[in-house]
């Protein structure tokens, strides 16, 4: 697993997250999930600012914010990947499993399917 691109919550510089492997004798029993810049130390993946996942909410800026409620209003606009079922997130891609490839959150397709618990992405800010 190489360097992933965070938003330290400790030092909030836009920088890289090390892992540092960690060992219980000679089996490794776990990672250390180190800020690049200031040291910071997370407690477990979960709490690691990832850049991908607070960037995916972010598509537009504070000046836009009229403009996002009037495109994610109910109806047409929201067929894009990110409300799809076939849309998954994690750390490291945004991957869409019908096409099987790597999607962007604003991509759109003709075989979208709304997704469920689409409101996910959202409670991570
Ligand atoms: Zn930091």
């Amino acid at each position: 697993m190489s360097a992933v691109e965070i938003i330290c919550k400790s030092c909030g510089a836009d920088t890289l997250l090390n892992r540092e492997a960690v060992y219980d004798g000679f089996a490794k029993s776990g990672e250390k999930l180190i800020c690049s810049s200031c040291g910071f130390e997370y407690a477990s993946e979960a709490e690691v600012p990832f850049k991908s996942k607070i960037a995916a909410p972010r598509i537009f800026t504070d000046a836009d914010r009229s403009a996002k409620v009037e495109v994610f209003d109910e109806g047409e606009n929201k067929r894009i990947c990110r409300y799809c079922a076939s849309y998954t997130v994690n750390p490291f891609t945004q991957f869409c499993s019908t096409h099987k490839k790597e999607v962007q959150a604003t991509d759109t397709c003709g075989r979208f399917e709304e997704a469920e618990d689409k409101d996910d992405a959202s409670s991570l800010l």
